[in-house]
């Protein structure tokens, strides 16, 4: 049986009953046996687990009930706390874990009758740009297996990309859903700040961190994002209002809307190709009757270094908690101290080891106000220069990453920080932005990204959805998926 790829169509046909819940899980459960041992994405699959839920999902469908994804599967970061189903957040001190709780958006998703697929590679803890700093495996970019997907949410990008999930969830910290997005020809939305719960969510940077979809369509993505937008009690920074409002299923039509582009992003560290890509995206905007300025944010030149100290400042404080004891496996040595030190010492990878290193020493009575308080300033003043384009502009426009995708195993990790460029100020200033393809350089996706203020989500998936009609892109597929 042949099954439409995304998840709107999917939805449609299970509506009508053209194919059942149960058909569309197995399906995919069969493209994950098929092509996962050659693209790494999954670090769990159960597949009893997932068509138990599917079944759930044709009993809501037969009884009428559910909302608009019911029975159309999701495949989930594995740094999202599922009840019974372990989650290790692909690091070695969580190998173990089988959590005792749903989190919030695993909550959504049984109320919501989505089946879960399986749970997707990641760089451990969400640090990372290309899901290389795994402890389990490497995932590989279903549009050329030699190169990343992205990260940290990789294994979620490309089991969208490949056609091994119709829609996923990932968490951006400094870029982890949009980067990957860019670089697997898919469409990865951060919401806004506080209007995904984060309980639920292994913290890795709390001020930062918010869980957002992966699709093939903006349609697609906007209908994940519905799922689990929600108040939540148990997140002490969820928003009230969080729940996504109708607009954000409106096409926009791009003319009208006022874009600004930020010089900085377009500048030697973004290769000449992506460049191109996003200057004709601009071209046929104006085309269409948009407007487009370029405007100067001289503190996005600032937002690496800003971003490299309160990240690891809040991870080495969010990462105490695994101490053996708690969590996962234990090492085996005489007393609490040895028992602590042994665990983390054998069991973190070296890029958190790096993180807490240096996030401790920003936070330590020397120096934390050299850098952890000067780092909040910064923080401050790029949002503050970034709030001060919302009364002319709807919505910034830039890439989403300086590069296409790039060869594993081949990029340094200063190089690999150095790539989130585009991506940090929206986590800075907790705003909505949304990745989309827009073009191919060297025969591999090019994102182009669009932000917009704080609880302007709708807007930004309208806007996105107006400029996915022009670009006539979507679904994008690598050539032989
Ligand atoms: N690449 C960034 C980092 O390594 C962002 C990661 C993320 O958004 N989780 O921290």
């Amino acid at each position: 049986m042949s099954l439409p790829i995304t998840a709107s169509a999917l939805a449609e046909g299970l509506r009508t009953r053209q194919f059942s819940a149960i058909e569309v899980a197995q399906h995919f459960l069969q493209q994950i046996e098929v092509r996962d041992g050659e693209l790494g994405c999954f670090l769990t699959v159960e597949p009893e687990r997932t068509l138990a839920q599917a079944q759930m999902a044709q009993d809501m469908l037969d009884r009428g009930e559910g909302g608009p994804l019911t029975g159309v599967p999701i495949a989930l970061k594995d740094n999202l706390i599922t009840h019974g189903q372990r989650t290790t957040a692909a690091s070695k001190i969580l190998e173990t874990y089988i959590p005792p709780f749903d989190g919030d958006v695993a909550e959504a998703l049984v109320s919501g009758g989505i089946p879960v697929l399986g749970k997707t590679n990641l760089d451990e803890f969400a640090m990372g740009t290309s899901t290389e700093n795994s402890a389990y495996q490497v995932t590989r970019n279903p549009w050329d297996t030699k190169t990343s997907p992205g990260g940290s949410s990789g294994g979620s990008a490309a089991s969208v990309a490949g056609g091994l999930a119709p829609i996923s969830l990932g968490s951006d910290t400094g870029g982890s859903i949009r980067q990957p997005a860019s670089l697997t020809g898919t469409v990865g939305f951060k919401p806004t700040y506080g209007r995904v719960s984060r309980y639920g969510l292994i913290a890795f940077a709390s001020s930062l961190d918010q869980i957002g979809p992966f699709g093939l369509t903006v349609e697609d993505v906007a209908l994940a994002a519905q799922a689990i937008m929600r108040h939540d009690h148990r997140d002490s920074t969820s928003l009230l209002d969080a729940a996504l409002k109708p607009d954000a299923f409106k096409t926009r039509s791009v003319k009208g809307l006022r874009f600004a582009l930020p010089s900085e992003t377009m500048g030697e560290e973004t290769e000449p190709g992506v460049r191109t890509v996003i200057e004709s995206t601009v071209a046929r905007l104006r085309a269409e009757g948009a407007e487009v300025d370029e405007v100067s944010l001289p503190s996005l030149n600032l937002g690496i270094t800003t971003y490299y100290i309160i990240a690891p400042a809040e991870a080495s404080s969010n990462l105490a908690r695994f101490d053996g004891i708690r969590y996962g496996p234990r090492a085996d040595a005489a007393g609490a101290d040895a028992i602590i030190s042994a665990t983390r010492g054998q069991r973190f990878g070296h890029e958190v080891k790096l993180r807490i290193m240096v996030g401790t020493y920003a936070l330590s009575a020397g120096y934390f106000d050299a850098y952890y308080v000067r780092a909040q300033q910064m923080r401050a003043k790029m949002a503050a220069e970034i709030d001060a384009l919302w009364s002319k502009y709807d919505a910034v426009i830039s890439p989403t990453s300086p590069c296409v995708a790039f060869p594993i195993g081949e990029i340094d990790s200063m190089s690999l920080k150095l790539m989130d460029f585009c991506t940090i100020p929206a986590n800075m200033g907790g705003y909505p932005a949304i990745s989309l393809p827009a073009g191919l350089s060297k025969g591999l996706p090019v994102g182009v990204q669009l932000m917009g203020p704080v609880m302007g989500d709708e807007g930004v998936l309208s806007a996105a959805r107006g400029l996915e009609q022009l670009l006539d892109l979507n679904p994008m597929r690598p050539p032989n998926v």
